[in-house]
């Protein structure tokens, strides 16, 4: 019997105790491939030496200072660092220790920006349905899967929700992808009207969507049209890129791709690859100018707010990552990895849809391919997967879709950023007889 509180007080898991390079290891001596990163984290894979010295050395010197007595070296060089990368006009950087903190700081600073320059009426968020910005409660409060907020709904904050841009299964047979997005993206310039446009604070989205969707890509055009709604009505764009972001799509964030850049945006995962526990909001220069001419606080602190020894690991990582020019291995083995998925499951009866970005990729299962049906949520089919992959040595990330019908299952892949040819071959291969088995 574990003291531990499981995700599934029942469940009965795996220990695991070791990791190397894109391999996990449980106790029984049996291994995965960790295809999935965890949850999309692991992006420099396990074991990393030069990670685990860059974090020796650190611990040696200083692990924790807080933060309302001192600043540290890591927290300033790891700031910088980003900074010198980030999308235009981002200046500061607030950093926690997750993906949840990192988009609650974000809905507060917006928040914040909007009383500090005599906009207080802006108090509305604006997300989009089958999406998931994390569990706390302002982020699950903009987080769009019913069945997550449903037992705590009287707890959340109002939020207001619009379409996802979901391609595969909304996009309507007169539309070109361009037509789609705009409809979608229209959706959010209505829903402004609708509340009042003084009263929106922020529009709240992922890039790519992870968790939900199974890495649902945007429609051209969607973002760029998102961009200048929000501009026109005065309300601040929020990019949640703790899973898309920090290189997994290809580029070192996911919106440089759509041409645009937010006024916040998290980031998370991939930013110490699992080393150590690390999130972050960037915020822009034009926010941080306002607090700083105004009450020169943001009233939002946390006891591991620049943790230097999370701080140090994520700058060791990045720097890693640039060094080993690791994205141009993510676009390169990406597109190996989509046209071997493609191969496997192009013409697969029960695959509807094979979507993605860089090492970030998703499969939609389909009781039906040609009328696109789900399977019924009952099937729990992506317990299943995960069961029929993990038994083959594979970690993927299977997730179920809605009761509605509205999303269907999908796997999600997101492989480290070292991962080879042979490696997605393999990973391929075993996801092609777990899928079979398990349906
Ligand atoms: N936002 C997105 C897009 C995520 O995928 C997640 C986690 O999966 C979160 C936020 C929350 O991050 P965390 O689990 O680190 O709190």
């Amino acid at each position: 019997m574990s003291h531990v509180l499981h995700r599934s007080v029942n469940g009965a898991y795996s220990v695991a105790v070791g990791g190397k390079g894109v391999m996990l290891y449980d106790a029984q001596g049996k291994s995965y491939i960790d295809a999935s990163g965890g949850a999309a984290v692991s992006c420099l894979g396990h074991g990393h030496p030069d990670i685990v010295a860059a974090m020796h050395a650190q611990i040696d010197k200083l692990a924790y200072a807080h933060t309302s007595f001192f600043t540290s070296e890591p927290a300033e060089e790891l700031a910088e660092h980003l900074i010198a990368r980030a999308p235009k006009g981002l200046s500061n950087v607030f950093i926690c220790s997750s993906g949840s903190e990192a988009i609650e700081a974000c809905l507060k600073l917006a928040r914040h920006y909007f009383i500090e320059t005599g906009e207080s009426r802006r108090t509305n968020f604006i997300s989009r349905r089958q999406s998931y910005h994390g569990i706390t409660v302002g982020a699950l409060s903009v987080g769009g899967r019913m069945k997550d907020r449903a037992p705590f709904k009287e707890m959340l904050l109002t939020g207001h929700h619009i379409a996802p841009c979901y391609l595969y299964r909304d996009r309507r047979t007169d539309e070109t992808p361009e037509q789609y997005g705009l409809r979608v993206a229209d959706e959010l310039e209505a829903k402004i009207l609708e509340l009042g446009p003084d009263t929106v604070a922020a529009f709240v989205a992922e890039t790519v969507v992870g968790a939900t969707l199974g890495a649902a890509t945007p429609a051209p055009g969607y973002f760029k049209r998102i961009r200048e709604i929000c501009d026109r009505h005065g309300v601040l764009l929020i990019l949640d890129e703790v899973m898309c972001g920090m290189g997994r799509t290809g580029t070192l964030h996911a919106c440089e791709q759509e041409g645009i850049a937010p006024d916040l945006m998290a980031i998370a995962k991939g930013l110490g690859a699992g080393y150590a526990p690390i999130g972050a909001m960037l915020a822009s220069g034009r926010i941080v100018d306002a607090i700083r001419q105004g009450s020169g606080a943001f009233p939002h602190s946390q006891t591991y707010n620049g943790h230097p020894l999370a701080c140090a690991t994520a700058l060791a990582v990045q720097k890693v990552i640039e060094r080993d020019d690791l994205l141009a291995n993510v676009r390169l083995q990406g597109d190996h990895l989509e046209r071997r998925l493609k191969e496997r499951f192009g013409n697969h009866h029960h695959v509807g849809d094979v979507r993605g970005r860089g090492h970030f990729w998703g499969i939609e299962l389909v009781a039906d391919r040609a009328s696109k049906t789900p399977f019924e949520a009952n099937l729990k089919l992506n317990a299943r997967i995960k069961q029929a992959a993990m038994a083959r040595g594979l970690m993927v990330y299977p997730m179920g879709g809605t009761a509605d019908g509205t999303a269907g299952d999908h796997v999600l892949l997101a492989p480290p950023f070292i991962a080879d040819a042979a490696v997605m071959d393999m990973i391929v291969e075993r996801l092609g007889e777990a899928v079979d088995a398990a349906i």
